[in-house]
């Protein structure tokens, strides 16, 4: 990778730590039985979606219509919407069902009448179900309006009710991964008792949160997985004891701009709208992003965790001894892990790799200033 390339934050993301993370989550899937349906808008590549395609993966989850699309286009034909539907994207959700088997999501009976009002073309249905994150989606115990969705459903025979879908996002707040693990089985068995309630034997159960993905080695009574942010993994994971600094793909490559060793920080250009305002406790302090070494073939760990403090726009504050920071001057890069990774990519609209090629994202969109043919 060519450092001198890097003018501006830069997001770098490890080919090799990525393709070993998809390997995994597929053998374990393998393992349990179970279908692996990778949540894209972690990625929102068609380069990393390859990786996928090459993983043997041929169903993906996406959380709008423009991001179906976007896969549908690269030539994904089975597509879940893993988001509530909504009525104003009708008409283009019929055209994305003549492009690909499109699977929506309802959240409950008013939605699911809408939809069979409306419907012309064929959906798969899965029923949104909140088994305690309270997000989104029906009651795991409201029995009654499940099968009220279900009779509406089964009015429009352009509609096959073939599931029931939560994500368990309440294992973010847990404290320590058996925590993470008594969510989850609390979470699958609810599911479970909502499929018996409903009597409907052919309904998929499909579940699927990073934590829990990652963690829980006994699948128990699911069919599908559908976790996105294991490809990449980030620091909220790291703190959760999710995963190792080794299983992280991505890092923000910073530019140093000051460097204030009688005050113990070092200021980067990194704020914000490079990594996204998330942040972590880490040791009863608030952190927005752990710093590592940049090198020529990716990045490495300081000897100590330094943190960034403090975040505004564009500026990001690192907390670093003056004896560190002495290997530093502005214009040279630190690395960033970022808080969210799946926020950071967003707003990164496009990744360089650590082989020095680019990868895609849904919002390449980035303003690239002519100045005589480049940005110098
Ligand atoms: N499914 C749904 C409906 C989600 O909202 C999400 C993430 O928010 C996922 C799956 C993937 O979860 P994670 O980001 O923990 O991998």
């Amino acid at each position: 990778m060519d450092l001198s390339m890097i003018k501006t934050p830069t997001l770098l993301l490890d080919r090799d730590i990525a393709t070993s993370n998809i390997s995994r989550m597929v053998s374990k899937c393998y393992r349990a039985g179970v279908i692996f349906r990778p949540h894209f808008k972690t990625h929102q590549s068609r380069r990393v979606a390859s990786w996928f395609r090459d993983a043997g993966v041929t169903g993906i989850t996406v959380s709008s219509s423009i991001m179906a699309s976007y896969f549908i286009e690269d030539g994904w034909t089975d597509v879940t919407i893993a988001f509530p539907y909504n009525p104003r994207e009708h008409a283009f959700l019929e055209y994305l069902s003549g492009k690909a088997r499109i699977t929506l999501t309802v959240p409950g009976p008013v939605s699911a009448s809408l939809l069979a009002e409306k419907s012309r073309s064929l959906f798969d249905v899965m029923l949104k179900v909140d088994t305690g994150y309270g997000r989104s989606g029906l009651q795991w115990n409201d029995t009654e309006n499940a099968k009220k969705v279900a009779g509406i459903l089964a009015g429009n025979s352009c509609l096959n009710f073939c599931g029931l879908l939560t994500h368990a996002g309440n294992t973010y707040q847990a404290s320590n991964p058996d925590e993470v693990i008594a969510i989850y089985t609390e979470s699958t068995l609810r599911m479970n008792y909502l499929r018996d309630q409903l009597g409907i034997g052919s309904l998929i159960i499909s579940t699927g949160d990073t934590p829990s993905a990652s963690l829980v080695e006994e699948m128990g009574m699911v069919d599908e997985l559908r976790p996105g942010n294991f490809i990449f993994y980030d620091l909220m994971q790291l703190s959760a004891g999710i995963c190792a600094t080794k299983d992280i793909a991505v890092v923000m490559a910073c530019p140093v701009v000051d460097t204030m060793p009688g005050r113990e920080k070092m200021v980067i250009h990194g704020g914000a709208i490079h990594l996204s305002k998330d942040s972590v406790i880490i040791n009863n302090k608030r952190v927005f992003g752990l710093a590592v070494r940049i090198t020529p073939g990716g990045w490495t760990a300081f000897r100590e965790p330094y943190y960034i403090t403090s975040l505004s726009q564009e500026h990001g504050i690192i907390s670093m001894p003056a004896a560190t920071m002495s290997d530093f001057k502005p214009g040279d890069l630190v690395g960033i892990i970022p808080v969210h990774s799946c926020l950071t990519a967003n707003l990164a609209g496009e990744y360089m790799l650590t082989d020095g090629s680019g990868a895609d994202h849904l919002n390449s969109r980035k303003y690239h200033p002519s100045v005589n043919g480049s940005h110098a």
